[in-house]
């Protein structure tokens, strides 16, 4: 038997010490900060709060998780109560729908037009084609994209307010897919919820899309980071930001996506074009709300590196990070946000 020399030994009673004391100074933070935290698995992802510790607040936060899967719900077109399905299925006659999801779609529609139609919830026949949402994956061929793409356009989504009826119709052969906008919208309603319950400082994840509130602790801020497209189990370290209110949102290439032929194939799709967007890996957003996030990171992931710069530039109290395969892009109010200017 080989005795590890006495060197050895000091280095690894040294480095297991470290390894204990770094582990009691984290539990330590952690247990300053009191934070409750709750995660629930809905959505096709984790939804997560976490929030100041006190007597009452484990019931308002499964109130804010009671609404949020309420509301995941209504906008999933998988479920036949679904809103949404109930509007795909509608075989063009005009329907009335609830205000709330009225004023959704119409917010919907105002991005589409912004974005130039990089965003369009009528992409719901393209993701389809792809087989995403299904068991299946593939590349369709040209032709079939070419017959599916009149199909994705948001202009045909036809809204109407009738005194207080509020009115949706649909041409029979499209389809509504709010994937991109989802999760974004149910942060918000979690987010009401809680201010509803009376607190103010909080955080929200669903997914990757997170907004917060208020501060984690007396002076301190939420801190979060945005993943390496190359390594996504990790984050970037030079670039984590310190917030205390408002909403990040990463639209990427690696977290849903299948290969085929050595391609990656992601289910972000360019409703011009029918097929992927190359230039990006991932597409970061900071936004006031968790729905502009949402929707902006999805526009500015196939707008590209070029059109997406430009387009944040363009908007109003929005910040990005565009990360390629070997450069990464902040906008100039993004470096603000972050802890290491
Ligand atoms: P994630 O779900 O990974 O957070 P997104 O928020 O970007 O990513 O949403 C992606 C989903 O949105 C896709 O699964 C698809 O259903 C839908 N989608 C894909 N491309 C578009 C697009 N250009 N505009 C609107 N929705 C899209
Ligand atoms: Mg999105």
């Amino acid at each position: 038997m080989v005795f590890p020399g006495k060197k050895k030994i000091y280095i690894f009673f040294f480095v297991f010490l470290l390894i204990i004391a770094g582990f009691y100074f984290f539990r330590r933070a952690e247990q300053e900060i009191n934070l409750y935290s709750q995660a629930e698995f809905f959505m096709d992802t984790v939804v997560s709060i976490k929030i100041g510790e006190d007597p009452a607040v484990e019931k308002a936060v499964n109130k804010a998780f009671e609404v949020m899967k309420k509301e995941a719900i209504r906008l999933n077109r998988y479920k036949e109560d679904s809103v949404i399905y109930k509007i795909n299925y509608s075989d063009g006659k005009t329907i009335n729908i609830e205000r709330d999801i009225f004023l959704l779609l119409k917010k919907a529609k105002k991005y589409q037009e912004l974005s130039g139609g990089a965003f369009d919830i009528s992409i719901a026949p393209l993701v389809d084609l792809w087989g995403f949402g299904k068991e299946k994956q593939r590349v369709p061929e040209d032709y079939e994209i070419k017959e599916i793409l009149p199909l994705i356009d948001s202009n045909k989504l036809l809204l109407q307010k009738e005194y207080e009826q509020y009115r949706v119709y649909l041409p029979s052969e499209m389809s509504l897919d709010l994937g991109a906008i989802a999760k974004g919208y149910i942060i918000d309603k979690g987010v009401e919820s809680l201010i509803k319950s009376g607190y103010d400082s909080f955080y929200i994840n669903a997914g990757g899309n997170i907004r917060v509130n208020g501060e984690k602790s007396p002076g301190r801020s939420w801190h979060i980071g945005i993943r390496d497209p190359a390594t996504p189990a990790s984050i970037l370290t030079e670039y984590i930001t310190a917030l205390k209110k408002g909403s990040l949102a990463t639209s990427g290439d690696y977290e849903r996506f299948f290969e085929s032929e050595g391609k990656r194939y992601s289910h972000l799709l360019n409703p011009r074009t029918g097929y992927q967007e190359r230039s990006l890996r991932s597409a970061t957003i900071y936004a006031p709300t968790a729905l502009q996030a949402d929707i902006l990171s999805t526009a500015v992931f196939i707008k590209g590196w070029e059109e997406g710069k430009i387009f944040i530039n363009s908007l109003e109290n929005v910040e990005g990070v565009l990360i390629t395969d070997d450069e990464i892009w902040l906008s100039e109010g993004f470096k603000k946000l972050l802890i290491l200017q």
